[in-house]
């Protein structure tokens, strides 16, 4: 009778341990997610509405000697009107 004990119990072992990689990986996924929008995307904000723009989409103006980022040209014109 031990036999079917220990199968039972190392199925379980084996469920938990595919659950817990599982989980783990689902974790991992969002973090890395989390760390590509913050960390290896820049993100500018536009100062005329507040948006926040990936750096390389955004309509840039340079203006005395500082550079500024806006989500589309509308913007752009707003701050220089
Ligand atoms: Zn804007």
């Amino acid at each position: 009778m031990w036999i079917g004990w220990f199968l039972r119990i190392l199925l379980i072992v084996v469920g938990l341990r595919a659950l817990w990689k599982f989980c783990a990986g689902v974790i991992e996924g969002a973090q890395g997610k989390r760390r590509t929008v913050h960390g290896s995307v820049p993100l500018v904000r536009d100062p005329v509405c507040g948006t926040y723009v990936v750096r390389s989409r955004a309509v840039v103006l340079r203006h005395g000697g500082q550079i500024e980022y806006f989500c589309s040209k509308t913007c752009q014109r707003r701050f220089s009107a």
